[in-house]
């Protein structure tokens, strides 16, 4: 992509009303722009980092066994009313009627139309077990949205509800599905602590909030350092279709103790880590997870006959990522005084190139060459070709947070040579175009072409 044909919207002051980081890098370089209280549009460089993350979290679910499908954003009321939901929701719910005067509203959350989906077409204990979740926008109407996307009202999430014949299944499922999770957000290079969180008014009796340390997290949270310090997925099963391999990590990763709620401080987390261990701090919840049995399967009729005849509610539980809230927390956890340093998996662009003699034949040869080269090789860059002078030109990529810079000067162009600076370690590399394609490609894991966005 060249600057120059492209849409982005860098500003140049800080806006006064972003109170963290990520509010602030988002808005500057322009990711997101405010529409409303809670909502926002996503500018063409915001979305492509949302696309990475829901790409990441799909893969992942699919790996997983889960199957994907798509839900309406806008629900009818009466399903709600069966659960007993409709009433209990509060104020979050936002409610409203169409041209006949029925009652409907936009989807917080989408257990009672996935039971409802269920329940229509899955009857035979053959068709168990099941795992469906969609990636969809949700609208809540917080009391208090802030911190830009971090809690917005109108925002991007993953959820997915299982569906199995007993317990010792639906534990399973939600063992591997924390699995999941934690491979998840590791591919978006961020260590995410599970805890134990109260079910709440989910209920159930099985939950873990997934959070990223941060100090502007809306979450206490107690933990065992260990799992910040060593904890390594290296080993972790690609398959785990073994319910005692998967027990066996599960245990190892969630063994590691941490908790957000007050009441299981005295009692689990002293109780489990020894004071050496024990750390405080605080978080930003990226993913919760549920078992909650048969509390809507019951209510709903979601029932499945067994081999023996008798009929039994479904097992189920409900898994959530914060997909554009994830943003955010990448940015929180990753970033300098400069500004945003993407790590490789989330980058909206996995270099920029810069020109720094527009104009000039040998570095705008150089760069046409390298820009080709990238594009051919699934580089993902942005070609910065604008006139301006170098300075402002590091400064927007510094702020932009592209894991590399292709830098192309007068001195380089002479002798065909490029300087490639990590923004991460801010090591740089002098290379020919060849070997700057294959040093990114081997950098960036590139072994196929990407498909989109290239
Ligand atoms: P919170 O305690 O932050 O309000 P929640 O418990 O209400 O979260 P869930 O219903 O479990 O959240 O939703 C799943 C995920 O969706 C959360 O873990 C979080 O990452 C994300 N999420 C929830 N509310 C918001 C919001 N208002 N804005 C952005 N992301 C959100
Ligand atoms: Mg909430």
């Amino acid at each position: 992509m060249r600057l120059s044909s492209y849409f982005l919207s860098v500003l140049k002051e800080t806006p006064a009303e972003a109170q963290i980081v990520s509010h602030r890098l988002m808005l500057r370089a322009g990711m997101v722009r405010q529409c409303g209280s809670g909502i926002y549009s996503w500018l063409p460089l915001g979305l492509r980092i949302l696309k990475k993350i829901e790409n990441i979290i799909r893969e992942e679910q699919n790996r997983a066994g889960a199957i994907e499908l798509l839900m309406p954003t806008v629900q009818n009321a009466d399903l709600w009313r069966e659960s007993g939901r409709y009433d209990g929701y509060g104020a979050e719910m936002l409610r409203f009627k169409d041209r006949h005067d029925r009652d409907m509203l936009y989807g917080p959350t989408n257990e009672e139309m996935i039971t409802d989906i269920f329940r229509k077409s899955v009857t035979s204990y053959r068709q168990l077990p099941l795992n469906l979740y969609h990636i969809q926008w949700k609208f809540r109407d917080e009391i208090r949205p802030r911190f830009g996307v971090m809690r917005g009202r109108e925002f991007l999430m993953k959820d997915g509800y299982s569906f199995d014949l007993s317990k010792e299944a639906a534990e399973l499922t939600y063992r591997k599905t924390a699995l999941a999770y934690l491979k998840t957000f590791a591919r978006m290079g961020l260590t995410a602590v599970p805890t134990k969180a109260d079910t709440g008014p989910i209920g159930g009796d099985m939950s873990h909030e997934f959070l990223i340390l941060a100090e502007t997290g809306e979450s206490a949270i107690y933990f065992d350092k260990s799992f910040t310090e060593d904890t390594d997925f290296s080993d972790f099963p690609v398959n785990y279709a073994d319910a005692e391999e998967v027990k066996k990590y599960y245990d190892k990763f969630t063994g590691m103790y941490a908790v957000t709620d007050e009441k299981y401080v005295e009692s689990e987390f002293h109780a489990a880590v020894p004071p050496k261990k024990r750390a405080q701090g605080r978080g930003i919840e990226v993913g919760h997870i549920f078992y909650f049995g048969t509390k809507y399967s019951a209510a709903m009729g979601a029932e499945i006959a067994l081999k023996d005849g008798s009929v039994i509610p479904a097992e189920m539980g409900s898994y959530g990522i914060g997909v554009s809230r994830l943003v955010a927390a990448i940015i929180e956890a990753n970033h300098d005084e400069k500004g945003v340093i993407w790590p490789k998996t989330v980058a909206p662009f996995h270099a920029v190139l810069m020109n720094l003699r527009p104009g000039a034949k040998e570095t705008d040869e150089l760069c046409e060459t390298l820009y080709a080269q990238f594009t051919a090789a699934g580089i993902e860059v942005l070609y910065d070709d604008s006139e301006e002078r170098p300075g402002a030109k590091f400064a927007r990529a510094e702020l932009i947070g592209f894991p590399y810079q292709a830098v192309i000067g007068p001195k380089g162009a002479e002798k065909k040579m490029i300087e490639l600076k990590n923004r991460k370690t801010g090591e740089t590399h002098e290379l020919s175009p060849e070997d700057c394609v294959t040093f990114l490609r081997k950098e960036l894991d590139i072994y196929h072409l990407p498909q989109a966005f290239s």
